[in-house]
């Protein structure tokens, strides 16, 4: 899906200066890395002049500042594993690569922090605290691969959510660089703070075009003693609902509440050996930690809820390698949807907890109606419901359908009180429609916020604001 060959905004004596500043090793201009850097899991793809991987913070404001002499776009970039196009260059300029800035520089197990560098791999930084007791909760499903400073810029939040929060819960303090190339550090390395503006809070989920963190102090938890995981498969999604209502209504607060459609359990069914109920209408994949003694007591009630509900089948892990199995199935929906079709829309809508059903019951009739292969999954616990679509973009009559669908999910969801994105941000992708949920003197507030941090709009730009989204790509 290559749409985006601009011509070049940079010259070769900008190249020039750059690789001065990085060094020349360090500023890649050869087709081919272009075209590793001009794509993401959105699988839109437009091509940046030149790619930057520097080494440390002190060689970003340099390329900052050149860029607002010479006006040309920086696009922060992690891993790449974003879903909404957050970090393609849209109007061409360079990717600012952090993943050479992978340090974790120190684990405080006094104050229980972590000082980290934005390139350090979620499940890295996790292993890394794990072996002192201690514990990271953020875990969105890209944990092997994203990073700390691309789950900062999006929010990341993942089944853990429920329990523990998401990112933002855990950032207590940044180093960054603003868009005018002045380094910032904001936040706190206390437990404590509330001196002035929180600008921490401001960044993080700023999807890449407030700041470039460079750096992060991050809050670390105890690990829990003891976890345990249960499979439980239902005739329909209604009775896992129910189920999911009178587990909250007891008190208990699982680390992992999650649930898939029956689409979704055909799906990994077919795709991966995995012993799941085919004929089950619904599943939900519960996972309780803590104490040891609370953990025993709060899964046996949990069996008892589900059997109460109609539970049609409980597995219940005995080991970590058979929890690790119960989860792979979870994990499995997203590359097993692929066997339908060759892309994937995928959105991921929250509502309010107990209106699950509901929604889904109106996403599988829009499913229906306008004749797309519709599969929901996510997280029960906290509403967020992952709708993906699939599509094949070369059906230009499927692609209409799949708009319509799209632009009457959100209107749906924002009129049961949800939002657009509960942990994929807007990128390029949502642009379009955040009018649907943020009214115009809220997007104008917005962008007075990005304008005074960015007067010539030089960091990301093209992102978030509709007016700006310059998406050329098989959704609109
Ligand atoms: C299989 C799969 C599963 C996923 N599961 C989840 C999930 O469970 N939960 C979830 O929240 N997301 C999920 N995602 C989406 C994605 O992994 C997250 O958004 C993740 O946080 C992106 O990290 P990254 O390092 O890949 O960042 P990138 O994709 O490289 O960038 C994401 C955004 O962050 C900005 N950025 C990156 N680094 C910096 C920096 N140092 N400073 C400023 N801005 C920066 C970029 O400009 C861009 O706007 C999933 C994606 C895939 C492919």
């Amino acid at each position: 899906m290559n749409r985006n060959q601009r011509s070049s905004k940079i010259s070769n004596d900008t190249v020039k200066s750059l690789e001065a500043i990085v060094g020349k090793e360090n500023c890649l201009t050869d087709p081919e890395d272009l075209k590793c850097y001009g794509c993401d899991a959105s699988k839109y793809e437009y091509l940046p002049d030149a790619v930057l991987l520097p080494e440390n913070a002190g060689q970003i404001p340099d390329v900052l500042r050149l860029a607002n002499l010479e006006k040309f776009p920086v696009v922060p970039r992690g891993a790449g594993s974003g879903l909404t196009g957050g970090t393609l260059p849209v109007y061409g300029g360079v990717v600012l690569s952090l993943k050479r800035m992978n340090r974790i520089i120190d684990i405080d197990e006094e104050n229980l922090t972590t000082r980290v560098q934005p390139g350090v791999v979620t499940a890295d930084l996790q292993k890394a605290v794990a072996k002192r007791g201690l514990f990271y909760p953020p875990d969105p499903s890209s944990l092997a691969f994203s990073t700390i400073g691309g789950n900062i810029a999006s929010c990341a939040g993942g089944p853990r959510a429920v329990k523990y929060g998401v990112t933002r819960d855990y950032v207590i303090g940044l180093q960054a660089v603003l868009p005018t190339g002045e380094p910032i550090r904001t936040g706190v390395r206390t437990a404590k703070g509330v001196v002035g503006y929180d600008l921490t809070k401001l960044i993080v989920g700023s999807e890449g075009t407030l700041a470039v963190v460079t750096e992060a102090v991050l809050k670390l938890i105890p690990q829990p003693e003891s976890r345990r995981t249960l499979l439980a498969a239902f005739e329909d999604l209604l009775a896992a609902a129910r189920t999911v209502t009178r587990i909250i209504k007891a008190r208990i607060i699982p680390c992992a509440l999650e649930f898939m459609d029956a689409n979704a359990i055909q799906c990994v069914a077919q795709y991966q050996n995995v012993q799941l109920p085919k004929s089950a209408g619904a599943m939900l994949l519960i996972e309780v930690d803590g104490a040891q003694e609370t953990v025993v007591r709060h899964t046996g009630d949990i069996k008892r809820l589900c059997l109460e509900e109609g539970a049609v089948e409980i597995e219940t892990a005995a080991s970590d390698a058979d929890s690790e199995k119960l989860w792979n199935a979870r994990r499995a929906v997203a590359p097993s949807l692929f066997k339908i079709k060759p892309f994937q829309i995928s959105e991921d809508i929250v509502v309010p907890r107990s209106r699950i059903p509901e929604m889904v019951g109106f996403l599988q009739a829009i499913g229906r109606r306008l004749r797309l292969d519709v599969v929901c999954f996510g997280h029960a616990g906290d509403g967020n419901i992952h709708v993906c679509i699939m599509v094949d973009p070369k059906d230009s009559d499927e692609m209409r359908r799949v708009r319509q669908a799209v632009s009457e999910i959100f209107d749906q969801t924002i009129q049961m009180g949800g939002t657009l994105s509960g942990e994929h941000g807007v990128g390029i992708t949502k642009a379009p429609y955040i009018r649907k949920e943020i009214d115009a003197f809220g997007i104008d507030v917005m962008r007075r916020i990005k304008a005074a941090f960015d007067p010539n709009n030089v960091l990301n730009p093209g992102k978030i604001f509709p007016d700006e989204a310059s998406v050329t790509g098989f959704m609109q």
